[in-house]
């Protein structure tokens, strides 16, 4: 067979297979294998690498448009000096995502402005960034669509839409105290996550203690926090609310009261 034939069986192939990028760049890995002198095997790999690539940058992007993510926050992006109560140490092994192969969780506990979100979103972009799905939502979304998908006999399906992602993060847990339904549906979530060996990770303005605050029945808050602390990792943030401090100092805002 000429080797004009066998191109074109390739090209053709390689679109039946729906390889679309390596077919765009086959020219060009062609090239190069013949100026480089590569071996045989050395121009498959170029070739494969190149589909490959551009599959995970794919999976990466539609893994962010669902994750309900609202704004992109980095690690780049957070002032550690700003923030001396936050480990930075801690963060760094958390960005290794240890965490999330071992199926722990991570809390972010602390009063509203400090950062909370910002670190959880980061670590969510993190794990989506290395190809992991991640689901993000506030706990009032949750009970939102937790009654939504409730009123259409649908309930079990979201629980699968959320026990699914690789990380969950369950934001600004405490704003908002649940009814039995809401708590109830929180405690599957959680117990679900817990038994696949899930990642959780929960931001909370309320203190451990407090949490018996948010839950209809103490019981419900100990079954929850007792599955969420058994492999767990906290951060307890105090300290003041970065815009505010950020505007105090630019002396537009309020002086806190001592
Ligand atoms: P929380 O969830 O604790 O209420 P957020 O994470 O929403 O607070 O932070 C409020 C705003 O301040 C966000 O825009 C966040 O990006 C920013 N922010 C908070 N702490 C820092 C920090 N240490 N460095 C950079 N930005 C910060
Ligand atoms: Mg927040």
């Amino acid at each position: 067979m000429s080797a004009a034939v066998s191109y074109e069986r390739v090209r053709d192939q390689l679109q039946r297979l729906k390889m679309e990028s390596a077919l765009a760049s086959l020219d060009a890995v062609l090239e190069r294998g013949q100026k480089e002198e590569r071996l045989p095997v050395e121009v498959l790999d170029d070739l494969l690498g190149r589909e490959l690539a551009t599959r995970f940058e794919r999976r990466v992007q539609t893994n962010l448009k669902l994750s309900g993510i609202p704004a992109p926050k980095t690690l780049d992006g957070f002032d550690f000096d700003a923030q001396p109560q936050v480990p930075k140490d801690v963060i760094e092994e958390l960005a290794t995502l240890r965490f999330l192969h071992q199926g722990e969780n991570v809390l972010f506990l602390g009063p509203c402005g400090v950062g909370k979100s910002h670190l959880a979103i980061a670590l969510a972009l993190k794990a989506i960034e290395r190809g992991h799905r991640a689901y993000f939502l506030s706990l009032h979304d949750l009970v939102a669509r937790a009654r939504a998908a409730r009123e259409k006999n649908r309930l079990d399906v979201q629980l699968r839409v959320i026990t699914r992602a690789d990380l969950f993060v369950l934001d600004e847990l405490g704003y908002l105290p649940l009814e039995q339904t809401d708590a109830t549906f929180l405690f599957e979530v959680v117990s679900k996550r817990y038994e696949a060996g899930k990642s959780i990770v929960v931001t909370s303005n309320k203190s451990y203690g407090q949490w018996h605050e948010i839950f209809p029945d103490s019981t419900l808050a100990v079954a929850i926090l007792d599955r969420l602390l058994h492999h767990a990792t906290t951060v307890n943030i105090r300290g003041e609310s970065y815009r505010l401090r950020h505007r105090r100092q630019a002396g537009t805002g309020p002086t806190p009261t001592t």
